[in-house]
C-alpha cells in the first residue's frame, strides 16, 4: 500500500514523496493524516483557495489533522 504524502498544516500544501517539511513554512508541522485533494491553478479566482488562504498554485489538502 503506498504511503500518503505529507501535507503542511499551515498552508495545506501536499508535499512531494519523501519530503517531510514544507518549503514555504519550515516550522509548521506536517501530517500524512489529511483529506480532500484540491488542485489550485489560479488562487485569485478560486473560492476554495481564498477560503484556505492559498496564495500560490499547487496541490492542497482540504483538511490536515495533526496528531
Ligand atoms: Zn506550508
Amino acid at each position: 500500500m503506498p504511503k500518503n504524502p505529507f501535507a503542511c498544516s499551515e498552508c495545506h500544501l501536499i508535499l512531494a514523496d519523501g519530503i517531510d517539511q514544507c518549503s514555504r513554512c519550515p516550522s509548521a508541522p506536517v501530517s500524512s493524516d489529511w483529506s480532500g485533494y484540491v488542485v489550485v491553478l489560479d488562487p485569485k479566482r478560486s473560492e476554495i483557495a481564498t477560503k484556505l488562504n492559498i496564495p500560490l498554485p499547487g496541490n492542497y489538502a482540504l483538511k490536515v489533522s495533526i496528531r
